[in-house]
């Protein structure tokens, strides 16, 4: 037995010993698979159930997602992080629904058309949802496959791509592919994790390079990461009443399609955020100051760490004058939001996390005072 049978062998010997059940396993209905798979992108499976289940109540086939307007979408999607999911399965149900007749593609490249699904999200479905022969490669796959066969090839690389895909579909059992995916899945995520994977009681071990020659820690290896930008916004909460100023997001930035307050975003980190306040007025009354508007309050420094940006954030909160009549907005730089009401900003309509953060502070402290 050479070592790539020896692999698949008792990879899948493994599997039938520690199979971990889940909702969506098993499972034949691309559609759930689909939704899954989505879900679980950069999400751990404790965080990515409750979603799962959310939207599988609240959408249960194709069209009935694609039915559903997109900040109803986003709201359930709220606290999942990375949007632009949420936006492509919205995209991807309405293709569906639209232009297939609501059927779900059943071979590899109708499914890897889809918005949002790449090379890996379109082997899982075609494997697990129809049995074809396309084998999985996600970080737990590189991983493992690095380890055992003992590959240095940065796995962030382009030529490390090609080379890892190439021994995971020569590995798949096709008789079997959509077990034998699970099963290295499976494998990577609870056997031979990224820290203390379980050497000293592993299937593989007898003929894992890693193992054998005490790389298991140096592999698989990564090209140096690359620093995060850092980038710092000064929020304006503009209350009047019950009501805020608030707009969607749009262009190619971070948190399309979500709400936020009028923003002035700095090009470095303030020394002191005290000197805010003047700086949001200037910045959204340039034609000077309404009568009657009052700086409340100075929050503290928020910070949200995304996959290559680190957000700072500081919220003002501004009491707008009683009598809005007198403010003209064509001359102000708040024209470009719209006035909402407070409770849609907790019910409805989905803002990024680290504005979640400070909403939710601010109403505990009115509730403590
Ligand atoms: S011996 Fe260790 S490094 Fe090698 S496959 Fe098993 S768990 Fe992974």
């Amino acid at each position: 037995m050479d070592d790539k049978q020896f692999f698949s062998k008792n990879l899948l010997a493994w599997h039938r010993d520690h199979h971990r059940p889940m909702p969506w396993k098993g499972e034949r209905d691309p559609y759930k698979i689909w939704l899954s798979e989505i879900i679980l992108q950069q999400t751990r499976v404790e965080q990515g159930l409750p979603y799962y289940e959310k939207f599988l109540a609240a959408y249960p086939t194709v069209r009935r997602l694609a039915d559903a307007p997109l900040d109803a979408v986003l709201k359930n999607w709220e606290g999942l992080g990375y949007y632009s999911r949420a936006r492509n399965l919205h995209t991807a149900a309405r293709y569906i629904a639209n232009a297939l007749g609501g059927a779900f593609p059943d071979h590899y490249d109708g499914i890897r058309a889809l918005k949002g699904v790449g090379d890996y999200t379109a082997a899982a479905i075609a494997s697990f949802a129809y049995d074809l022969p396309y084998a999985v490669l996600d970080g737990n796959v590189y991983r493992v496959l690095a380890r055992f066969f003992g590959i240095d090839t940065p796995i962030d690389s382009t030529p490390a791509k090609k080379e890892f895909a190439a021994l995971a579909q020569s590995l798949l059992d096709v008789r079997a592919p959509g077990a034998y995916n699970q099963a290295i899945m499976d494998f990577g995520a609870g056997h031979c994790t990224p820290r203390q994977p379980a050497c000293t009681d592993c299937p593989l071990g007898p003929r894992c390079v890693a193992r054998q020659s005490g790389q298991v820690a140096q592999l698989p290896v990564r090209k140096k990461a690359m620093a995060k930008r850092v980038r710092f916004f000064a929020y304006g909460v503009f209350e009047h009443r019950n009501t805020v100023w608030l707009r969607r997001r749009d262009g190619k930035d971070i948190w399309q399609q979500l709400y936020e307050f009028p923003l002035l975003e700095l090009p470095e980190t303030p020394a002191d955020t005290a000197t805010l306040p003047p700086l949001l007025v200037r910045h959204f009354f340039p034609a000077g100051l309404p009568e009657g508007l009052e700086v409340q309050a100075v929050s503290k420094t928020y910070r949200q760490t995304l996959s290559h940006q680190i957000i700072q954030a500081v919220f003002i909160e501004f009491k707008m004058p009683d009598d809005l009549k007198a403010v003209d907005f064509q001359k102000t730089r708040l024209a470009e939001y719209a006035q909402i009401e407070q409770f849609k900003l907790k019910k409805i309509l989905a803002v990024p996390r680290i504005i979640d953060w400070y909403w939710q502070e601010k109403a505990l402290t009115l509730r403590l005072v």
